[in-house]
């Protein structure tokens, strides 16, 4: 089964993307030690490709207060077991320094990455986010996981490369 992991700063929207495409919640597998932040796992499927998926971070919500090391530390571990990683970042902030790391990671990986640029609301959200292409890993695709609007895009090109 293929492994799809959504990675990214606290707040982009990640957990709400991940919920919005599981159909069921797996029991957590995750056995390796020194993870500070648990992760969870679901299973998912799109155009009769089925897919593991995981959500990193279980962040406190609304809490900032997480350290830059510990996203590596995810990034890392999605890099290693995941056969496509999301990458996703939020329109309505920008890019931050903390994007701007995990992005270096990121570029140097040779398995499918893709940028997905989320709260994309509305039509000012579109232009704010090309912004993104700044970030060196080439297109990218704007969604809102809120209201699903550019999810199917997405996961249409995901599920070619599994
Ligand atoms: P995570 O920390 O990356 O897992 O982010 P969450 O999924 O917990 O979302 C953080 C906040 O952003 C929550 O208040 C969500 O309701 C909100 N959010 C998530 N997706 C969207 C979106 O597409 N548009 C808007 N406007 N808000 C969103
Ligand atoms: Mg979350």
């Amino acid at each position: 089964m293929s492994i799809v992991a959504i990675v990214g700063r606290p707040n982009v929207g990640k957990s709400t993307l991940f919920n919005r495409m599981i159909q069921r919640r797996e029991a957590i597998t995750d056995s390796v030690s020194g993870v500070t932040r648990d992760r969870h796992y679901g299973r998912s499927d799109w155009n009769g490709k089925e897919f593991s998926l995981i959500d990193t971070g279980g962040y406190v919500v609304g809490s900032d207060d997480i350290f830059e090391e510990e996203i590596d530390q995810q990034v890392e571990l999605a890099i290693d077991e995941a056969d496509a990683i999301l990458f996703m970042v939020n329109a309505e902030e920008g890019i931050t320094p903390m994007d701007e790391d995990v992005a270096t990671l990121l570029r140097k990986v040779t398995k499918p990455v893709f940028l997905v640029v989320n709260k994309v609301d509305n039509n000012q959200r579109e232009q704010d986010a090309y912004e993104f292409y700044n970030l060196g890993l080439g297109e990218y695709y704007s969604i809102s996981s809120m209201n699903g609007s550019g999810t199917g895009d997405l996961l249409d090109e995901v599920v070619k490369i599994l």
